[in-house]
């Protein structure tokens, strides 16, 4: 895999778990971790690809710098309210067994 792309996912997945912790009774189930990680690299990748704030922060795997990580924030964030309200198990929460199917 790129390395820059890890980079981009590690830093997602980081942010991420910070923001879920901070944020009481955000679903914790695997299905919406996984949306919500999707979701914000695929708004990641073409800033990151263009050569943007976050690309180029990327690049220079400086990720623990605040701007970069502000940046990815605004993205998880957006992530998390998408899955929040839209969840692919339904309102009724998790269903474990069609994550098993997967
Ligand atoms: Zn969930």
């Amino acid at each position: 895999m790129d390395p820059m792309q890890n980079v981009l996912e590690e830093s997602v997945h980081e942010v991420f778990h910070r923001l879920r912790q901070m944020e009481a009774g955000y679903c914790h189930c695997p299905q919406c971790q996984d949306d919500v990680v999707t979701h914000a690299l695929n708004h990641a990748r073409p800033r990151y690809i263009s050569g943007s704030a976050v690309g180029s922060a990327v690049t220079r795997v400086s990720l623990t710098r605040d701007q970069a990580q502000a940046e990815v924030a605004v993205l998880v964030l957006e992530a998390m309210r998408r899955v929040q309200r839209n969840p692919r198990h339904g309102p009724e929460g998790y269903l474990p067994r069609e994550a098993a199917v997967r």
